[in-house]
């Protein structure tokens, strides 16, 4: 559990020598806890200090790194249950299987899919993270073919789930320098799996059913060396598995328990593609660090990738667009231009609705600190002047010649301010997005 000010000014000199820059020992204690200072800071902190401070400031979950270079995968270092009491750091890293018993064409096609599955939301590239091979045949030789083609193929993170030490020694000899996670140690082969994860500097999945036996073989690999964990508890139904997850990440978290406080991974297979929604999407958003899909289909990944996103977009960093003008087809000097704010969400949404309309425009995008129109006008961010001056910036007046400007229908309010201070006529357009096309093609002139 993070520590307080009070308890970590009780671990500084209390000299109030101001060396770190801060007029106080407390002071400077109270910019700790806040994390807007840092510790070496001060020169006269005590080793024991620094041991102690260096101890309370690690995430009560780990962060486990899995994979290497720009395809490394880093889940957990969580520090909240609730996104509105802080943020999420690492969002649910998505994998998807492939099994060593597919013919090879089918294997070929499968890791093509993979690498090839990607999804535009909000003006994010959305890819899948990493690769999950499936120990299915039961042989080493499948498995290492298997890993081959994956390793030849992608440069994805991938997941080497086998209960054979012998196999994910083989396979560590070929991958350990991509960091792969070895699922799974559990109670029959957790001395041979943590000497791989140690000597092989891997992180692995430990899988027990229910926790009492979870917690058990984690305070084991601990003791053992192993790299990083990761924990499955191997629920049975989804409530099973809501509630497990849901008391591991208390534990972690509320009690500071060590052994429980590694991120969770959750394998989710079904023939009902509704069913790996709903899964999933109860999975992320409670508590599991990795899920692993066998699914290729993307309208099962869309709504879960979208869920993600929604989730681990941090509420206090919204995802913005550029503040400019955005041209739409063959713009003129006559084309109509319509404002709006630069809230991604936003700006996704008004775009299709102005291309669906056929008509060339332009969009004025202004800078709102990615506030949606309504939150924008309600927070001083999206009034006459910032309009107008945004106009003005992007010399709007020679750009078209008719000095008329559309404004959203719900912030028609500011059309007597922002025809001052622009001089251009206001023109009040439609209160929903969806609205656009038929305005363009009715009111406009
Ligand atoms: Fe206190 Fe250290 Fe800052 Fe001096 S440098 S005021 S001892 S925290």
């Amino acid at each position: 559990m993070a520590l307080s000010g009070l308890d970590i000014y009780k671990l500084l000199p209390k000299t109030n020598c101001k060396k770190c820059g801060s007029p106080t020992c407390l002071t400077f204690a109270m910019k700790l806890a806040m994390k807007k200072a840092s510790l070496d800071q001060c020169p006269d902190v005590t080793e024991e200090a620094k041991k102690a401070l260096d101890q309370a400031a690690r995430p009560p979950i780990a962060a486990i790194s899995i994979g290497s270079g720009d395809n490394e995968v880093v889940v957990g270092g969580e520090t909240v249950l609730f996104r509105h009491e802080k943020t999420f750091y690492h969002q649910t890293a998505i994998a998807l299987s492939v099994d060593d018993i597919l013919p090879a064409a089918d294997m070929d096609q499968r890791v093509k899919d993979i690498e090839e599955m990607s999804f535009e939301r909000v003006g994010q590239h959305i890819t899948i993270d990493m690769i999950a091979i499936v120990n299915k045949s039961g042989t080493s030789e499948k498995f290492i073919a298997a890993l081959d083609k994956i390793i030849a193929n992608s440069k994805k993170a991938i997941i080497l789930a086998s209960d054979d030490a012998k196999t994910i020694e083989e396979a560590l000899k070929k991958c350990a320098d991509r960091r792969p996670l070895i699922y799974a140690a559990s109670g029959s082969n957790l001395k041979d799996m943590c000497r791989l994860s140690k000597d092989y500097k891997a992180p692995m999945a430990i899988k027990a059913k229910g926790l009492d036996e979870l917690d058990k073989l984690s305070q084991e690999a601990m003791s053992l060396g192993a790299e990083g964990l990761v924990l499955d508890p191997l629920p049975e139904t989804l409530n099973q598995a809501l509630n497990d997850f849901t008391q591991i990440r208390r534990a972690s978290l509320k009690k500071n328990y060590r052994p429980l406080g590694y991120p969770i991974i959750s394998f989710i297979n079904s023939d009902d593609k509704y069913r790996i929604v709903q899964d999933a999407s109860v999975c992320i958003a409670k508590y599991a660090g990795l899920i692993v899909l066998d699914s290729l289909d993307k309208e099962v990944l869309l709504p879960i990738v979208t869920l993600r996103q929604n989730i681990y977009t941090d509420p206090q960093k919204p995802v913005t667009v550029e503040p400019k003008l955005y041209p739409f087809g063959a713009v003129d000097k006559n084309s109509p231009v319509m404002v709006t704010t630069n809230f991604s969400l936003t700006f996704y949404t008004v775009s299709p609705e102005i291309e669906a309309s056929k008509m060339p425009a332009y969009l004025l995008v202004t800078d709102s600190e990615g506030m949606s129109v309504l939150t924008a006008w309600a927070a001083e961010k999206f009034t006459p002047e910032i309009i107008a001056d945004t106009m003005k910036k992007l010399e709007l007046e020679n750009v078209v010649s008719h000095k008329k400007i559309i404004i959203p229908g719900y912030v028609s309010v500011l059309s007597g301010k922002l025809e001052d201070a622009s001089g251009w006529n206001v023109m009040v357009g439609p209160k929903e997005a969806s609205g656009i096309p038929k305005y363009l093609k009715e009111v406009w002139k």
